[in-house]
């Protein structure tokens, strides 16, 4: 089946959709952008992503490409018309198309694209495998809290960890300090199984997965802990795990060529697992 996209008011073939090329997003990075999982025809943690989307928009003086039932409305078309049962829906908005010069232009509608595409569906024993993380530096800018599409640092590292057979790269600060993965929160759970995370600030985005993981370890009554750790602590950690989107919780069983733990995926990460694919499951109706 061919795929269809939202660019701007329209549903376009994919192959055809287009920008121009002095949309702010792609001459400037001017844009953020939102990524939810759809599982079992629902998607994941909506309010939660919209509402990031709102923060994100907000910190950049940004305007809503239009209101949000309008929005969800245009989520649920996207979804549709490309029969996504699973997979993921991406959604992005620019500061939108004006004559090239930096200040922001007036009287220009921010741009909105909307694209959605299929995973295989969630499968505890596929998404629970090990796997390595590398460190780098973290290179970004200071409003990390910002979901923009400015993501070169990211994509950079992410390239590093490819290219050394690894899942992900922990971004670590100038403190030593892990900040987060190029697209997933870290985490690490300490010898006495407290599970620990990175608080929230300017320096990390404030993952939806790992707001979920939070929730759901809280309901299970574990001691939890938002906090900074360096490397040296993550490779001497118990267990070690990713949250994200697209990883949602992944063991790390190896950082920068240490065994974390005995090597293998933690027990109480793989608990989480199970646990967040309850908590896929529930969601609102199908779309
Ligand atoms: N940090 C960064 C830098 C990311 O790009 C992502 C993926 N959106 C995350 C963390 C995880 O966020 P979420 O759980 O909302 O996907």
């Amino acid at each position: 089946m061919s795929r269809i996209a939202y660019v701007n008011g329209r549903y376009v073939p994919h192959l055809d959709a287009a920008v121009h090329i002095e949309d702010r997003g792609y001459q400037f990075a001017d844009g953020v952008y939102e990524v939810i999982a759809v599982h079992a025809g629902a998607l994941v943690d909506e309010d939660g992503h919209l509402d990031r989307l709102a923060r994100s928009l907000k910190a950049l003086h940004m305007a809503w490409p239009m209101a949000r039932g309008p929005l969800r409305v245009i989520m649920r078309q996207v979804i549709r018309r490309n029969r996504i049962d699973s997979g993921y829906l991406y959604m992005q908005v620019t500061r939108g198309v004006a004559r090239r010069n930096h200040p922001f232009p007036s009287g220009v509608r921010s741009a909105l694209v909307m694209t959605a595409r299929h995973a295989p569906p969630f499968d505890a024993a596929a998404a629970g495998r090990g796997v390595d993380v590398i460190t780098v530096p973290d290179l970004r800018w200071a409003r990390r809290d910002i979901k923009s599409t400015a993501l070169l640092p990211n994509v950079l590292a992410r390239q590093q960890a490819v290219e050394a057979g690894a899942y992900e790269a922990w971004m670590v600060d100038g403190d030593g300090l892990v900040t987060e993965g190029t697209a997933s929160n870290a985490w690490i759970v300490t010898a006495d199984g407290t599970l620990v995370t990175r608080h929230v600030d300017t320096a990390i985005l404030e993952g939806i997965t790992r707001r979920a993981v939070a929730d759901l370890a809280a309901a299970q009554g574990l001691r939890m802990v938002e906090r900074p750790f360096t490397v040296t602590e993550a490779k001497a950690a118990a267990e070690a795990f990713v949250t994200g989107t697209t990883s949602l919780v992944k063991p790390v069983v190896r950082i920068d060529g240490t065994d974390v733990g005995d090597g293998r995926p933690g027990p109480l990460t793989t608990r989480l697992l199970a646990w967040y694919g309850e908590h896929m499951a529930g969601q609102g109706s199908a779309v």
